[in-house]
Parts: C-alpha cells; sequence; structure tokens
C-alpha cells in the first residue's frame, strides 16, 4: 500500500531533485528486474544483491556523466562529527597501459579509505590503517556541485577491517532496525501488523544558526578558528527589544535563504521553514521529516549548504551553539517518531479506542525509555560547545523530563489512578481513551523550557546542539525506546499467552500501562524547566543533572549503557568505548584551541592596543602637567586604568599556564579543562570585555559585538 508519507516524499524529490539519484531514475534507467531488486532493499530493508550492482553502477555513472561529474566519492559521517569524502575520477585500467572511464559494481559498493587518521578512539592503532566504506542504498546518491566541479556522491557506512563502526550511520541504521524489531512486536499483540514489514523512526530537524558579515568574521581570529568570540562586551542592543523574532527577514539574508533551499532541493532535501530567530543576526531552517538514516544525511546536506552559499552574499553562516555571550545561542530541535511502512504515525493519537490502546502503550514506551536511560539521553547531546546552552535559561536544563500537555497528562493521570471510569464498559470512559479524540493533533501548548516535548504526533528533543551531527542522538533514542518497547512486549507476550480476546488485552496492557506509569511518572513534568525550583524538585525525584559535559561523557560507558547497546547489537563494548573516548577527546580538543587563540588574540593585539592607551594616558598626564595644570585626576585614571591591564597580563599568563598541562589520561585532562581552563578562560574573557569599553574605538583591534550583530 502507498503511504501518504511516501509519495509527498517522492512528489518533492520528481520535482525538485534534479540532482539525486531517485527511485524514478532508477525507474527510468534500470532494466526492471535491477529495479524491483534495489526497491525492495530500499523500501523494505532486503539485503542488497550483490549481483546488481555492475548494473547499478553503470547507469549511475551514465546520469551522473550527463550531468557534468567526472569524479564520484563515498561519502560519510566519520566519528569528527563532519562529512568525509575523497574523489575519484571515473578512471579504470585498460590493461593494456591506458585508460578507460567506467564505473564498476565493486567501486561502488566498497571504498577502501585509509582510516588511520579518522578518529577511532583507540579501536586501532595507526599502522592498522585499513578501512571500508559501503554503500548505503537506503540514501540516495546526489551530486555534489562545488567550484565549478559536479562530484558523485555515494552514501556510505564506513567501517575497520575488523569490522567496528567508525561512523555515524552504522550503528544509526542498527538502531533503527533495533526500534523496528521491537515495535512490530507490539503491533503484533494489538494485530494491527498486517501488511507492515517495518517501523521506522522519522526525524524533522530545526536547524539554528547566525549570519554575519563576512569582512567582520575574518578580523576576528576566535570566529575564525573557534566558530566562537572569546571576547566582545555587550552591546547597548541585544535582544532585550524582542524585534528580531519572527522579525521581517533582511533582504540580503533573504537572499541567502532562498539560494540555500534552491540548492537544497535540488539534491532532495525538503526545507519547508524559514525565519528570523531570537537572537539579533539568528535564523532558523527547518525541513520536512524524512526516514531517520536519510534526514540525518540531509541534515549533513543542509549544514555544508548554508556555510557553502552564505559566502556568495558576502556573510559567514555560524553553527556553533553559543557564538556570542549574552544572547541566545543555537540548538537544532531534533522532531522524532516512529511510523509503519504503510504511513501510520504511531505516536499520532486516534480516534477509536483499539488504536488508542496502541498508542498509549507507545506513549509509556517513550516515557519508560526516557526515564530509564536519562543519562544516556543527556550525554547524547553533550559537548562543549553545548555547555553554553544547556541549563543557561535560554535552552531547556540538563536534566532530562518529559512535557505532555495537558490533555496527555490527564489522560497518564487516569492511567495511573486506574480509576473505574477508565474501566467502564458501554462507551463512556474506557481507560481515558474517549477523550482522545480531543487530542489536538497540533497541540497548541508550548513549552520551551521542555527538553523533551510532545508535540501533538511527535516528540521534539530540544536539547541538541546546532552544530551536532543527529545521528547520535538520534541512534540513542531509537535504541532506549527499543530497549523500552522490548520489555513491554515481552510483558505482554507472558501475561497475555497465545490466545486472547480484546477483552483480555485490554486488561491486561491497562494494568501495565498503570504499572509503569507509577514507576516512570517522575520523569514527567510540564512547569517551568527553568527555574530553581524545578531544579531542587528534580533531585527530590531523583532525576540525573550531569550540568557540563565531562561528567555527562563519564556515563555512556555505565555497564547498563553498553549492555542495551550491545543487546540491540548497536554497538559492542568497544565501539561504545571509543566512541565515549573520542567525545572526551574533542571536548579536551576544542576547549584546548579556545584557549589558546584567546590567550593569542589577548597577548598580540589586545594587550598591545591597551599598552598603546596607556600610553596616550601617560602622555596626558605628562602634557598637563607641563602645561602647569593639575593632573591629579588624569593621574588616577591613568593609575586604575595600569591596573586593569596588569590584571590583564596576569591572566593571559593564568590561562596560558592552565592551557600548558599534560596528562597521559583523557579523563583527568578533560577534569583539567573543566575545572581550570574553562575557568581561566572566563577570568580573561571578563578582563578583556571590561578594557573593550575602555579603549577608544579607533585602538579596538577587533570587530565588536555592535558592528557584528547589527549589520544585515
Ligand atoms: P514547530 O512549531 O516546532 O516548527 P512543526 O509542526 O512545524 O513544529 O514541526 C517541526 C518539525 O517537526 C518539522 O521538521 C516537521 O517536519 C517535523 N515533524 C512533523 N511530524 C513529524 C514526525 N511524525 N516525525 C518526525 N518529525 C516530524
Ligand atoms: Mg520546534
Amino acid at each position: 500500500m502507498a503511504t501518504t508519507r511516501n509519495n509527498a516524499a517522492q512528489r518533492v524529490e520528481d520535482t525538485f531533485a534534479d540532482d539525486v539519484f531517485t527511485l524514478k531514475v532508477m525507474q527510468q534507467r534500470l532494466p526492471k528486474d535491477v529495479f524491483k531488486q534495489i526497491q525492495r532493499t530500499i523500501q523494505h530493508g532486503e539485503p542488497l544483491n550483490p549481483s546488481i550492482a555492475d548494473v547499478v553502477a553503470s547507469a549511475m555513472k551514465e546520469w551522473a556523466s550527463e550531468h557534468g561529474a567526472t569524479h564520484y566519492t563515498h561519502w560519510f559521517q566519520p566519528l569528527t562529527g563532519l562529512t568525509a569524502e575523497k574523489h575519484d575520477a571515473f578512471l579504470v585500467p585498460d590493461g593494456q597501459g591506458g585508460a578507460i572511464s567506467e564505473f564498476t559494481g565493486s567501486a561502488l559498493v566498497q571504498g577502501e579509505p585509509d582510516a588511520s587518521s579518522f578518529p577511532s578512539g583507540g579501536i586501532r592503532a595507526t599502522f592498522e590503517a585499513r578501512g571500508y566504506t559501503a554503500w548505503d542504498c537506503t540514501s540516495p546518491v546526489f551530486l555534489n556541485r562545488n567550484g565549478g566541479t559536479v562530484t558523485l556522491c555515494i552514501p556510505t557506512a564506513f567501517v575497520s577491517w575488523t569490522g567496528e563502526a567508525l561512523d555515524k550511520k552504522t550503528p544509526l541504521l542498527r538502531s533503527i532496525e533495533a526500534v523496528s524489531a521491537q515495535a512490530l512486536r507490539i503491533l503484533k499483540i494489538f494485530g494491527t501488523d498486517q501488511g507492515v514489514t517495518r517501523v521506522q523512526a522519522t526525524l524533522g530537524c530545526e536547524q539554528e544558526y547566525f549570519l554575519i558579515d563576512r569582512d567582520l568574521f575574518f578580523k576576528r581570529e576566535d570566529l575564525v578558528t573557534c566558530d566562537r568570540s572569546v571576547f566582545g562586551a555587550k552591546p547597548a542592543k541585544g535582544q532585550q527589544l524582542e524585534d528580531h523574532y519572527f522579525g521581517s527577514i533582511p533582504t540580503r539574508v533573504l537572499g541567502f535563504m532562498a539560494e540555500t533551499e534552491r540548492e537544497l532541493y535540488r539534491l532532495g532535501v525538503p526545507v519547508k521553514t524559514r525565519h528570523n530567530e531570537v537572537a539579533p543576526c539568528q535564523f532558523e531552517i527547518a525541513p520536512l521529516f524524512e526516514m531517520a538514516n536519510i534526514a540525518a544525511d540531509h541534515q549533513m546536506v543542509l549544514m555544508e549548504t548554508l556555510k557553502r552559499v552564505a559566502p556568495r552574499y558576502g556573510l559567514q553562516c555560524i553553527l556553533h551553539e553559543k557564538p556570542f555571550a549574552g544572547i541566545n545561542g543555537s540548538g537544532k530541535h531534533l522532531n522524532w517518531s516512529i511510523a509503519t511502512n504503510t504511513g501510520v504515525n504511531l505516536l499520532d493519537p486516534r480516534d477509536d479506542t483499539h488504536t488508542n490502546m496502541q498508542f498509549l502503550t507507545f506513549l509509556v514506551g517513550v516515557i519508560k525509555a526516557v526515564d530509564t536511560h536519562a543519562d544516556l539521553l543527556r550525554a547524547s547531546v553533550a559537548s562543549a560547545a553545548n555547555d553554553h546552552r544547556l541549563g543557561a535559561n535560554e535552552a531547556p536544563p540538563a536534566i532530562m523530563s518529559i512535557f505532555l500537555g495537558d490533555m496527555l497528562t490527564d489522560i497518564i493521570e487516569q492511567i495511573e489512578s486506574g480509576s473505574p471510569k477508565s474501566t467502564m464498559k458501554g462507551g463512556k470512559l474506557d481507560l481515558g481513551a474517549r477523550t482522545l479524540p480531543q487530542i489536538p493533533r497540533h497541540s497548541g501548548d508550548r513549552n520551551r523550557t521542555s527538553p523533551f516535548a510532545f508535540t501533538g504526533n511527535k516528540f521534539e528533543f530540544r536539547a541538541v546542539g546546532s552544530s551536532a551531527a543527529v545521528a547520535w542522538p538520534a541512534t540513542v533514542l531509537n535504541t532506549i525506546v527499543a530497549d523500552a518497547l522490548d520489555s513491554i512486549a515481552t510483558q505482554l507476550e507472558k501475561d497475555l499467552g497465545k490466545n486472547y480476546d480484546e477483552k483480555k488485552l485490554q486488561s491486561v496492557v491497562r494494568n501495565l500501562l498503570q504499572k509503569l506509569v507509577k514507576q516512570h511518572k517522575r520523569v514527567l513534568f510540564d512547569g517551568d524547566g527553568y527555574t530553581t525550583e524545578w531544579h531542587q524538585e528534580a533531585a527530590r525525584r531523583g532525576l540525573p543533572n550531569y550540568r557540563e559535559s565531562v561528567a555527562a561523557f563519564e556515563t555512556i560507558t555505565a555497564k547498563k549503557n553498553i549492555e542495551i547497546f550491545k543487546k540491540f547489537k548497536v554497538l559492542s563494548k568497544v565501539e561504545v568505548e571509543s566512541r565515549a573516548h573520542i567525545l572526551i577527546e574533542k571536548y579536551v580538543k576544542q576547549v584546548e584551541i579556545e584557549a589558546l587563540t584567546a590567550a593569542s588574540i589577548a597577548r598580540t593585539q589586545i594587550l598591545p592596543a591597551a599598552g598603546r592607551y596607556q600610553t596616550e594616558l601617560a602622555e596626558i598626564v605628562a602634557a598637563t602637567e607641563a602645561a602647569d595644570v593639575d593632573a591629579s585626576e588624569n593621574r588616577e585614571a591613568l593609575e586604575q586604568y595600569a591596573e586593569v591591564v596588569n590584571n590583564l597580563r596576569g591572566c593571559i599568563a593564568n590561562l596560558e599556564s592552565a592551557v600548558h598541562h599534560e596528562s597521559g589520561d583523557v579523563h583527568d585532562h578533560a577534569a583539567h579543562i573543566r575545572d581550570h581552563v574553562r575557568p581561566a578562560l572566563g577570568e580573561l574573557r571578563q578582563v578583556v570585555d571590561d578594557l573593550e569599553t575602555r579603549i577608544p574605538r579607533d585602538l579596538w583591534p577587533i570587530p565588536t559585538y555592535r558592528e557584528m550583530l547589527l549589520i544585515k
């Protein structure tokens, strides 16, 4: 059966996606039986038949060449958090010392990039360099146009010679399998699995970003090196007038947005929404949701496209979570749901009771998942950059809790009390389900302060950072939900036995849901997540609160977490440990680079400027005294100022000594960075920002916040 969702995606592809090797293009260019086989793999997750690879590769090359492509690349998501590509021409030796233009099935299916320079988190030594990329045909092949060249990009998974995943795609695909298998068991229990071969996670990612003038960007070593300003005094006008959010889009920016969207459409990314965000110069772009694996690839393409198009408009796109202090940072709302291949969104509250029970089971499954694995979910969004946002009264707190809204909260309460209303027959209230149709499908309630909110027919995970690759948080989400559904399905299967009727089903499910709600309701919270009361309340409820990343990272390798990744074959113990290692290492390196950059700007730009002004002040004192005028106030100002400059010198030295820290152990090193380097960076910043308000503008060596944020 065709689905509404698939139809919608198809239409967009057929209309816009000129640079995508779509199913439709394949249908036109491949022999019928080959097309059928590849379609079965893409749409129903059947294993890829290797014997068709040559035919597909040749059609692909022909199509790509007609579009101007000269090279192909296996495109993958290594653990750097970026994408990787190594281009090869469509050339093979002809065996007689010449070359012919060809693209073989084996070149399509498998690549062999040198894996030694990608992070592996200790899985392998550099001399064991072999790594493989494997074609992921579930994500469409596309053309990358850049600098007048066209390259055929083949989405791939990246694994080591020993078979361990070295990328973000492989575990994502495995987690999709896991959640699919467990969700299918629930559907089977409810008898709603007819025609359903797969359950797919769906993702829609809202991307926030900043745009600033590119000339100014290049004058700021910190922005160029760290994508974040390490200094900058607060401008008189920040976001306090709230006049930017949803305001009319500046002309230059709109031009940029439209061109970005055109490029994304060509690549099959269905972008839908554009608007100004809260902070000055902050904007948002949001595509329609897609299958999780495709959405995750498209998210990477989207970030790269934003970055690539901006310079054509004299702009720089900044994806960092906190590029400017004192105004909002950027996040990426990860909208997540699960849907059958027949187009049923399993988190969509439905009208009839039977399906409502099923919906409530999935809902309670997610609640159980988030409560049980709050630590892992928190860790999935941890990074040095996101530390500036989470819990800083602009983004949800680091405490993972779920917002349900009034209607669902009421129903959950009814389930919990198991009240007679819920068990009454005759169509009054059947487990509160009769109230369900009143649930607005697009819930009107908003609660910006909740990290994990039910928004009508999906959950919105709002703690994800703007620069993050969504594959990892999506992998965690799929895995923890798979775990919860597994335990629910196991319990239900046991309690129901082989033969059961509708009545028994209802009562068994009701009993289990009641038990689970009692067990996990502590994770539900609809109030203001920014308040200190909530922090105290959350502590009383025993909810974990990992305020910063280092503590969060340490939880990834907890026994419970290694177990669930292993259980659902998403990641082996070694793979989990390597990922945790890479995340911590990246944290260390990022903050180190920030610290070194700050020290360098302070020593080579700020300090000299401060010295020049000190000379000016001293000259004023000398000239005033020479003129036989009372210079005592000038002298006092000079003395005060000289003290600030001395303080600056001290802070630079402090930071430099904090950052030069030798540590063999990455965990100790991260703790040192958190406890010593970051505070020293903060102290230096205070002094520099203070100096910015004292030193004459013509002597201040770097663009100010006012200039960067108010020029549109
Ligand atoms: P908002 O008001 O937060 O912008 P929208 O309803 O516009 O909410 O949705 C935001 C994002 O959620 C979009 O990318 C949208 O496609 C996505 N979304 C909607 N439904 C689903 C779903 N079932 N699964 C995943 N993402 C979804
Ligand atoms: Mg949103």
